[in-house]
């Protein structure tokens, strides 16, 4: 780990892969691991309508809501909205999806570190229409 500042704007901004976002997603890299830390910090930015698919994270992950208005949904569980200043708390292992409200962008820091093998992610299927536009509790 170097110590420095890493400027705004250094890398492009990515569009995301749509296997494993629906909708329009940005993703800017904020912080890439660097050893012997395993942190990654990525600034995702869904237009209205996007989102993740289901997945799981490794060790978990820590979503923090910068501006707009969101939604998050642990399988089991209901929609929740989340909003600026809100922090999301994953579990490892746990299946759910982020993204924006039908109508707001949403933008959040994402949080996540690998585990001793190297995994981080595991990408699922998409949200279902009707599973994405239900009520937030
Ligand atoms: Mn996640």
């Amino acid at each position: 780990m170097i110590p420095r500042i890493v400027r705004a704007n250094e890398g492009p901004t990515k569009i995301a892969p749509n296997d494993k976002f629906v909708g329009t997603v940005y993703q800017d890299q904020v912080f890439l691991p660097e050893d012997p830390s395993r942190l990654r910090v990525t600034r995702v930015t869904f237009a209205p309508g996007g989102r993740t698919n289901w997945h799981t994270h490794a060790v978990g992950q820590i979503l923090y809501v910068l501006s707009g208005v969101g939604r998050y949904q642990m399988e089991g569980g209901p929609v929740e909205e989340i909003r600026p200043g809100d922090t999301v708390v994953i579990p490892p292992k746990t299946r759910h999806w982020h993204g924006a409200a039908p109508d707001q962008m949403m933008c959040h820091l994402a949080l996540s570190e690998s585990d001793d093998t190297g995994a981080a992610t595991d990408w699922l299927e998409a949200v279902e229409d009707g599973d994405y536009t239900e009520a937030p509790a």
